[in-house]
C-alpha cells in the first residue's frame, strides 16, 4: 500500500512527486512514456514557474533568457522589453527529463513505459491497474495532462468552447540568424485567427512556431499553421504536432474522495496566454501539501477540499480575469492593438503580466477607469 500513487511524469506529476519524496510519503510515480520524451510545447518557462522550483534550472536546460515582446497585429509591430526577465526558452523533452530526475533524487519511487489504464475508489484506499499490475494507495493525483482520460471519472470532458488547440513545429536555424531576428523577445501575431494568437519563439538552434485558438474557432487547424508558417517566410516541410489544451477560468471539479486532478488535467492553464507550466508546477505541490497534512495529521478525507480552496485562491480566480481579457481583445482586436500601440502605459504595463509583475485582475482594474481618457487620445491620435 502506498501513501500516493502518482499518475503522469509531466511538471505536474514531477513537482507533486519531488515533494512527495520531500514529505515522506511513500510514494509511486508511474509514466506511460519512456524519457526523455517530445512534448509539443513552445517551451516559454515563465518567471512564475522558476520561482515555483526550489531548485535552480541548470545551463544545460535553460536555452535563452528573455526579456521582452514583440506583437504583430495586422500592418503594425509594437516591441518592448523589461530591465527584468520575464521567461526562460527551454526545449520540454530536456525540461521534462530533468524535473523527473529530480523526482528520484527526493527518494519518490519512479516507473515509466507503464501506463495506468483505470482506477477504482474503494473506501480506505484506490486500486489502480496499469498494463503490468494492479497497485493500491491511499491517495492518488492524475497528472496525465491534456489528453489522458482518467480525469473524466472526475470531471466532465471539457465542450469545445472551453479548451484550445495548438500546433506547434520546431524550425532548425543557426543560433546567429535567430540572435539578428528576435534574440531576446517572445513574438505573438495577434491577427493569425479568432480566440487565438501564433507565435514565434527562440530556442538553441530551432525557432518554435506555433498557432493555437479556442477549438470552437478554429475548423482546420493545420491548414491555418502551413499559412502562419508560409507567411513567416518558413517555406520548409516541416513536420506539425500538437493536441488539445484546456482553457482555465471555467469551473471544473478537481477532486473525488482519494483522487485529485492537477496541471493540465485539472484544467488550470491561463487561458488568455496559453501558459500551463507554472499551474501544472503549483497545482502538483498544492495537491501534496494537502494529502501529506492529511496522512501524517490524520485528518478527515473532507480536507481535500483545502486543494481547490487553494488553486482558487492562488491563480484560479485569475484566470476569469484572463478569460474576459481574451474575450474582449478578440471582440474588439483594430480597438485593442491601437489601444497598446497609442499608449506607451497600456503596452508596459500589459507586459507585466507574464513577468508576474500584474495579474489580469489588477490590470483590467487598472485599464478599465483610464478607458474613456485612452479612447479620446487613440481617436485625436487619428487626425
Ligand atoms: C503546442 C503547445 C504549446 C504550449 N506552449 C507552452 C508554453 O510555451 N509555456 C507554457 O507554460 N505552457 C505551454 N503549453 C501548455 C503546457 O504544455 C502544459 O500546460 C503542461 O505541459 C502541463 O503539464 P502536465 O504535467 O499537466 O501535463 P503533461 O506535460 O502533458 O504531462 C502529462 C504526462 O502524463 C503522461 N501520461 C498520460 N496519461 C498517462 C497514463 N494513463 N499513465 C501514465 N502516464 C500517463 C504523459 O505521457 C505525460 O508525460 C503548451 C501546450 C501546447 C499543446
Amino acid at each position: 500500500m502506498y501513501d500516493l500513487l502518482i499518475v503522469g511524469g509531466g511538471p505536474s506529476g514531477s513537482s507533486a512527486g519531488r515533494l512527495a519524496g520531500q514529505k515522506g510519503l511513500k510514494t509511486l510515480l508511474i509514466e506511460k512514456e519512456t524519457f526523455p520524451r517530445y512534448k509539443p510545447c513552445g517551451g516559454a518557462l515563465s518567471e512564475q514557474a522558476l520561482s515555483c522550483l526550489d531548485f535552480p534550472l541548470p545551463e544545460s536546460v535553460r536555452e535563452r533568457e528573455i526579456f521582452g515582446v514583440r506583437i504583430h497585429f495586422k500592418e503594425s509591430v509594437i516591441e518592448g522589453y523589461k530591465s527584468y526577465r520575464i521567461a526562460t526558452m527551454v526545449t520540454r523533452s530536456t525540461l521534462d527529463n530533468y524535473l523527473l530526475e529530480k523526482v528520484k533524487e527526493a527518494g519518490t519511487e519512479v516507473k515509466t513505459g507503464e501506463k495506468v489504464l483505470d482506477y477504482r475508489e474503494k473506501g480506505s484506499f484506490v486500486e489502480i491497474y496499469t498494463n503490468e499490475q494492479i497497485y493500491r494507495a491511499k491517495f492518488v493525483i492524475i497528472g496525465e495532462g491534456s489528453q489522458g482520460k482518467l480525469k473524466s471519472k472526475t470531471r466532465k470532458i471539457d465542450a469545445k468552447s472551453e479548451y484550445g488547440i495548438c500546433i506547434v513545429t520546431e524550425v532548425e536555424e543557426e543560433n546567429e540568424k535567430i540572435d539578428r531576428y528576435i534574440s531576446r523577445a517572445m513574438e505573438i501575431h495577434f491577427d493569425v485567427m479568432e480566440m487565438g494568437y501564433g507565435w514565434i519563439f527562440p530556442h538553441e538552434k530551432y525557432y518554435s512556431v506555433g498557432i493555437g485558438a479556442f477549438a470552437n474557432k478554429l475548423s482546420d487547424p493545420k491548414r491555418v499553421m502551413r499559412e502562419f508558417l508560409k507567411k513567416n517566410g518558413f517555406n520548409g516541410n516541416y513536420r506539425l504536432r500538437g493536441h488539445t489544451i484546456p482553457a482555465g477560468g471555467i469551473k471544473r471539479n478537481v477532486i473525488g474522495s482519494r483522487v485529485v486532478l492537477i496541471g493540465d488535467a485539472a484544467g488550470f492553464v491561463d487561458p488568455f496566454a496559453g501558459e500551463g507550466i507554472a499551474y501544472a508546477i503549483r497545482s502538483g505541490q498544492i495537491a501534496v501539501e494537502v494529502i501529506a497534512e492529511i496522512v501524517h495529521q490524520n485528518k478527515e478525507l473532507k480536507e481535500l477540499r483545502d486543494y481547490e480552496i487553494i488553486c482558487r485562491r492562488e491563480f484560479v480566480n485569475n484566470f476569469k480575469y484572463a478569460l474576459i481579457s481574451v474575450k474582449m481583445m478578440h471582440r474588439f482586436p483594430d480597438f485593442f492593438f491601437k489601444l497598446l500601440t497609442g499608449n506607451h502605459e497600456v503596452f508596459e504595463k500589459f507586459t507585466e503580466i507574464p513577468a508576474l509583475k500584474k495579474q489580469y485582475r489588477s490590470y483590467l482594474e487598472w485599464l478599465l477607469p483610464r478607458l474613456p481618457k485612452y479612447l479620446l487620445s487613440t481617436m485625436t491620435s487619428r487626425h
